[in-house]
């Protein structure tokens, strides 16, 4: 059992602390059966998301994916809940996280954007892991510059026709819709874009082309040729689409960081047990101080994520409004940290920690890609910079004193 002492946390709640306990029992006896074979091909990870989503379901753990009126199990979309079920089931497994972060992302933007229909029509169907959701962004020329999106959809009669391709999409080939992201005004850039609820079996939406990517992963490339939609399909209002995604960014990027810290956790569990375990030189590795003060590293580093992921989500759940410069903080943080601490751990095992099917050569391929979804590192430095100069300049008056 992990050490749980933080959830005593002012940050937290009964009702987390009993969620918590809800997931560890989950991971505990119904996760590894679920896992079995999942590395063993393409369709095997494809086959395994849609077995955990269907579980989670089940077990009623997707609630945290949406609001109590839609099968939720809060009134509004929980951050703290959605980060500790994301870092218990990431220290157990990255593909049992991402199954229920994308019931999450790809739904987020009905839960926080939605008409009261397309949240009734989706959202008790994510919760209980019938429907699965994505969230189609990215493009291939353009990622971290969002702007630079050409896809396009244009009203035509009672239906909205899309044209363009989405790639790097999660759960592609294997959800139910997508919310997608199309340019529909001519303004430039962020501007003029809109989001649309669109059904996986829309004629022209095609789905085939899968990515093979470092850690299991169904994600592929999303093709819209004249692809038709029902006029009442688009999510908010038109031109909304930057400010829908990245308020869903704003709740996601929290998480994003909580899923970093549970693979974090795990490798310093393991490299602890390893060095506990390991003899060398006439004694157990944990006993040399260079190793002590790797350890030492490693959870200094693991409780400032938690903090940085907490504070944000914190302050989302409770404060509310936008949460853009702490949820940059905690992404930013936590995932850098967890690249580091799952290094480390890989050193302590030695030649045992590049062996396939060690936790920690699972972690250390897992971790590779939440440092560049969802705002790469740089970006989210970018944004960090950019609010630390706002305040400054806002406090302008504030004259620094270089003299002292
Ligand atoms: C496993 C995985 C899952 C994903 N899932 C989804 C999904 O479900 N939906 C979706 O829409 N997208 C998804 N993505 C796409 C992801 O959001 C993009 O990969 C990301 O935004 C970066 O875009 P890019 O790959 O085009 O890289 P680019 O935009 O080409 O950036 C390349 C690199 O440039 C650097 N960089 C970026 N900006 C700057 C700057 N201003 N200055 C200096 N350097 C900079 C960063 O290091 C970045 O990694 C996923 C990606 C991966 C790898």
């Amino acid at each position: 059992m992990a050490d749980k002492s933080f959830l005593g946390w002012p940050f937290f709640d009964d009702g987390h602390r009993s969620l918590s306990g809800e997931l560890e029992r989950w991971v505990g006896h119904s996760l590894p059966p679920l896992l079995e074979g999942a590395e063993d091909s393409l369709d095997a990870v494809y086959a395994c998301v849609r077995r955990i989503v269907a579980e989670l379901g089940k077990a009623g753990l997707l609630r945290v994916c949406v609001p109590r009126a839609y099968g939720g199990g809060r009134e509004n979309l929980d951050v703290r809940s959605l980060c500790l079920a994301r870092e218990t089931l990431g220290r157990a497994s990255g593909l049992a996280d991402f199954a229920l972060a994308m019931q999450g992302l790809g739904s987020a933007p009905i839960s926080l954007f939605g008409r009261e229909d397309q949240k009734q029509a989706f959202l008790p169907r994510v919760a209980d892991g019938s429907a699965l959701a994505a969230f189609a962004l990215s493009e291939s020329n353009a990622g971290s510059d969002v702007g630079a999106m050409t896809t396009t959809a244009v009203r035509d009669g009672q239906s909205w026709r899309i044209d363009g391709s989405k790639t790097w999409i999660s759960n592609a080939g294997l959800a139910t819709f997508y919310v997608v992201f199309a340019r529909t005004g001519k303004e430039p850039g962020a501007k003029g874009l809109s989001a649309f609820l669109v059904d996986a079996n829309a004629p022209g939406l095609d789905a085939s082309e899968r990515i093979d990517v470092i850690a299991p992963h169904p994600l592929g490339t999303v093709r819209f040729n004249s692809c038709r939609v029902p006029a009442d399909s688009m999510l908010g209002q038109p031109g909304e689409g930057f400010k829908i995604a990245m308020s869903t960014l704003d709740v996601f990027r929290s998480t994003v960081g909580s899923a970093a810290l549970g693979f974090a956790r795990r490798a310093l569990d393991e490299a602890a047990a390893r060095a506990i375990q390991r003899r060398m030189f006439g004694r157990a590795q944990s006993e040399f101080q260079l190793t002590q003060a790797k350890l030492a590293d490693m959870a200094v580093q693991i409780d400032a994520a938690a903090l940085l992921v907490y504070r944000s989500a914190w302050t989302k759940d409770v404060v509310g409004g936008r949460v853009t410069r702490e949820a940059s903080m905690a992404k930013l943080f936590a995932t850098e940290a967890a690249q580091q601490v799952i290094d480390e751990a890989v050193q302590i095992f030695g030649g045992l920690g590049v062996v396939r099917g060690m936790a920690v050569e699972r972690l250390y391929r897992e971790i590779r890609a939440l440092r560049i979804y969802e705002g790469a590192s740089e970006v989210l430095r970018l944004i960090i910079g950019s609010k630390v100069v706002e305040a400054a300049a806002t406090e302008g008056a504030a004259s620094p004193n270089p003299a002292g």
